[in-house]
């Protein structure tokens, strides 16, 4: 029971027993209210008091700041001390997250680009990271089941866990990733995209962006090194994934984890265009009707260091977190346990 009661640091995965949920009755999955007498607060006591939060206020249509004023909100009525700051311009959330001396805890409101610009300006010694998340894919805030209202939000932020997450860190540049990097098509269409991008995205933007860049799309070789060891110099699309989810109900990596200290490597090797088409016909498949579809030209390969390059020299895009990030090569490696993140 003791152990119960401790803050402590919960693995990916696992179900937080604690928290202010209601205990099931005798597994019918309705609840009468609480069984013991207790408040939440006993279990799990508010350790976060001055809390900082960086907003990208465009986010999302403009929800981004009604969300961040409204969690504020929440926290200032559950006694914590709050700090709003609002970004204005690319580069102003990795500044902001630059300085969180005395803050207990740093939260993001915006989609997965503003989380990745916070958690690359974080410092060594920050405190764990809260993600109020209002963009349009999410997918961290996916993996991590956080909730869209602001007084759950508040509540995770305010006495939620905390999660150790493994950081993607890409060499020489120390640019950090949460989520995924990639070379090939997926990071040929972010690049086409991005460079026409007029304000917040809508997933549909991408699926049509994903056609038109496809008319044109040439297969390039990469050369992949896992680890030390070459595995080839014909690779046609390669995902390096700390998470199974991809945006929308994409799934590349089905076994990635954040917290298993490295990367899932998703190597397709086809050097034809229409298999790359395939693998978004095999991913949809698999979510609308279960059935996992094979690709015989795929590969997966867990790995903590890799790096890859152009096999043929022709210049080929690379995305990190969903953001356009140059050209190969790419090297990367993972710090396990790189950064801490506030869960339900
Ligand atoms: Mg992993």
């Amino acid at each position: 029971m003791k152990k119960a009661i401790s803050a402590g640091t919960l693995r990916f995965g696992e179900v937080s027993s604690l928290g202010p949920q209601r205990p099931r009755v005798l597994g019918f999955g309705f609840s009468q209210g609480p069984l013991l007498p207790l408040s939440p607060r006993l279990y799990n006591p508010p350790v976060r008091r001055r809390i900082k939060i960086i907003a990208n206020p465009i986010s999302g249509r403009g929800r981004a700041r009604r969300l961040a004023r409204r969690v504020a909100d929440e926290l200032r009525a559950r006694g914590c001390d709050v700090v709003l700051a609002e970004t204005a311009q690319a580069g102003d959330a990795r500044r902001l997250a630059g300085k969180t001396g005395g803050f207990d805890a740093v939260c993001c409101v915006g989609g997965d680009g503003t989380v990745n610009e916070v958690a690359n300006g974080l410092p060594q010694t920050a405190p764990p990271l809260g993600i109020i998340p209002s963009g349009t894919a999410n997918v961290l805030a996916v993996e991590l089941g956080l909730r869209r209202s602001a007084a759950a939000l508040a509540r995770t932020i305010a006495e939620g866990r905390e999660l150790t997450w493994d950081l993607g860190v890409e060499r020489p540049t120390g640019r950090k990733f949460l989520l995924f990097a990639s070379a090939g098509y997926d990071a040929e269409v972010v690049r086409v995209f991005h460079a026409r991008r007029r304000g917040p995205i809508q997933q549909w933007q991408y699926f049509w962006w994903g056609l038109k860049s496809y008319v044109d799309y040439e297969v390039p070789r990469i050369g992949v090194e896992l680890d030390g060891c070459e595995l080839t110099r014909r690779a046609a699309w390669v995902q390096i994934s700390n998470v199974s989810a991809y945006g929308g109900p994409l799934v590349f990596t089905p076994r990635a984890r954040p917290d298993d200290g490295a990367f899932e490597v998703m190597v397709q090797h086809s050097p034809y265009k229409r298999d790359v088409m395939r693998m978004f016909w095999a991913a949809i498949l698999q979510y609308a009707l279960g059935i996992e579809y094979r690709m015989r030209d795929v590969t997966f390969h867990q790995a903590r260091r890799i790096r890859l390059w152009s096999a043929d020299g022709r210049p080929v895009p690379v995305q990190i977190d969903g953001d356009p990030a140059g050209h190969l090569p790419f090297d990367g490696e993972i710090v396990p346990g790189g950064m801490r993140v506030l869960v339900p």
